[in-house]
């Protein structure tokens, strides 16, 4: 099978928030891409204009795929600006070059320039790269291709320093966790699942459409293309019970404990009290209350061949 080939291609890229010779190596992926025909523009942000507005003007000049240059972040800027309810016909490609690249390890991208400097074999990933319609979660009116998290780890996401985000990756989220939860006393929910409704004390609330939860294997059912978003509720308000849950989740022993409730469902709405803070991919969207829905194999995006096969 040949691969995808796209005559109009756009790389949205943060020139700010690389580490090293990243504008560099915007120039050799757009030269190694242009060698099998992609011609391809390149789209800087700037601090006016983000990487969900420059989305939109890319596809409204002729973008056919729009490559996310960046972690998670810039994902899901991308795919808010993409609006697959309007563009289906666009794919989505990944250059992982951010902080978290959670979705490039989720769906078996290798080739990280950043650490490397190899550029060429990034953009190889993307040129060999095959389709795949993928699910796509909403809250509120944001989009989201990994998870929402609601509570305590959209606490987390707020405190995560930068420069110990960049150093110590998941250890800072560890770290923060660990100082984040200690003072942090959940809430009561309402969570309506599906017809199903649960009131319970939580810390927090994972909606996943991936597997993979920061480093960690959260949703170890999650399929991105089954039409359902999974949802673990941690149930409790102590810090025992909190340590409890993160060793648990670090443990892969969460699935097996009667205080995480783990359901499969389409429509997801919470109420809390006192209101809880909520992120997508990490950036953070507002409060309870919030609606969560799927959108089944609606975004068009690019993965290794050996993701769909498996
Ligand atoms: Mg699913």
């Amino acid at each position: 099978m040949s691969s995808q080939y796209y005559k109009n291609a756009a790389i949205i890229y943060n020139p700010v928030a690389g580490q090293r010779n990243v504008r560099n190596g915007m120039q050799q992926t757009i030269g190694r891409l242009a060698f099998v025909g992609w011609r391809t523009a390149l789209y800087e942000t700037t601090i006016e204009i983000g990487a969900e507005e420059l989305t939109r003007r890319a596809i409204a000049e002729g973008a056919e795929i729009v490559v996310a240059a960046g972690g998670d972040g810039t994902i899901n800027a991308v795919i808010n600006g993409m609006d697959v309810r309007q563009n289906p016909h666009v794919t989505l490609g990944v250059l992982p070059i951010g902080t978290a690249n959670v979705w490039a390890r989720e769906v078996g991208i290798t080739s990280f320039p950043q650490l490397t400097g190899d550029f060429k074999s990034a953009a190889d990933t993307l040129i060999n790269g095959v389709p795949m319609l993928a699910d796509l979660g909403q809250a509120g009116n944001r989009y989201f291709l990994l998870w929402a998290g609601i509570g305590l780890d959209a606490l987390i996401t707020q405190e995560v320093h930068f420069d110990l985000k960049r150093w110590a990756g998941g250890l800072a989220f560890a770290e923060a966790g660990v100082r984040t939860g200690l003072r942090y006393t959940g809430a009561r929910v309402r969570v309506k699942l599906d017809d199903e409704v649960i009131e319970n004390d939580t810390w927090f609330i994972a909606i996943s459409n991936i597997r993979l939860y920061a480093h960690i294997p959260l949703a170890k059912n999650a399929d991105i293309t089954d039409g359902l978003l999974d949802v673990h509720l941690f149930a409790g308000n102590t810090p025992p019970q909190y340590l409890k849950h993160m060793a648990g989740v670090l443990l892969g022993t969460h699935t097996q404990d009667p205080d995480v409730v783990y359901r499969q469902c389409q429509q997801i709405s919470i109420e809390a009290d006192p209101a809880l803070p909520v992120h997508v991919d990490a950036e953070p969207i507002g409060l309870t209350p919030m609606k969560f829905s799927v959108l089944p194999q609606s975004l068009r995006v690019l993965v290794p061949r050996e993701f769909i096969e498996n």
